[in-house]
């Protein structure tokens, strides 16, 4: 299990980590917004310790963002602002759970506990892909971005899946229509551009991120980056 320490004061940061490895944790520390932006991308974390008031950016923005790229990695927010409405402000920005300063190190290590147990528990119960905020449930064959239930057709759904499964990679347009529509059909690959299309129009109209993307000559991608 990573996990992702984003604290400038440095004392506590480097407490936190030594804390974290001494049961068996890995950690690592960013002492500010933009380089817990940059470890995201680097590694694949499976929580997030939040400070709020960071050097360069607020901690309840990054929450509101960390959250969209993965609804399902878990962000616990530390925090020496411990009023009602400090906290409302870091669960409306999406955040799990919330511990003030100070606290003691093992309440802090039960929280992570609980906090990793509860969501492993929904990831293997939901059975779900997630890209962003674009969820597909396999078990209910349903997807939804955000609020909005996406309908699909079977083929639709074959199609996103395949790119959800492999998101962040490119995969070629033979590709897609080997595993869609079978290897023994002969489909013409512009099959797949239309039906890319149509996708496309389901998930990504009328939001400003988009997540399927294009490679010309390479084939297409989803991602939300
Ligand atoms: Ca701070």
């Amino acid at each position: 299990m990573r996990i992702l320490i984003v604290e400038d004061e440095r004392k506590l940061a480097s407490f936190l980590k030594k804390g974290l490895i001494e049961n068996n944790f890995e950690a690592d520390v960013a002492y500010d917004g933009k380089n817990a932006e940059k470890l995201i991308k680097q590694n694949e974390y499976d929580l997030i310790i939040l400070d709020i008031i960071l050097p360069d950016t607020s901690g309840l923005k990054l929450c509101e963002k960390f959250k969209q790229q993965n609804p399902l990695r878990p962000v616990l927010m530390l925090t020496a602002l411990g009023t009602t409405d400090d906290k409302v402000s870091g669960f409306d920005a999406g955040a799990d759970d919330y511990l003030v300063k100070p606290f003691e190190f093992r309440e802090l290590l039960a929280r992570i506990r609980a906090l990793l147990k509860r969501f492993s528990d929904f990831v293997e119960s939901s059975n779900k892909l997630v890209v962003a905020d674009l969820e597909l449930d396999l078990d209910k064959k349903a997807a939804r971005r955000g609020d909005k239930v996406i309908e699909l057709t079977a083929k639709e759904f074959l199609l996103l899946e395949y790119l959800m499964r492999n998101s962040g990679r490119v995969i070629s347009r033979n590709d897609i229509a080997t595993k869609v529509w079978g290897s023994d059909t002969d489909v013409n690959t512009n099959v797949v551009d239309v039906y890319v299309n149509f996708l496309r129009k389901k998930i990504d109209r009328g939001f400003d991120k988009k997540l399927i993307h294009t490679r010309v000559g390479l084939g297409y991608l989803i991602d939300d980056k």
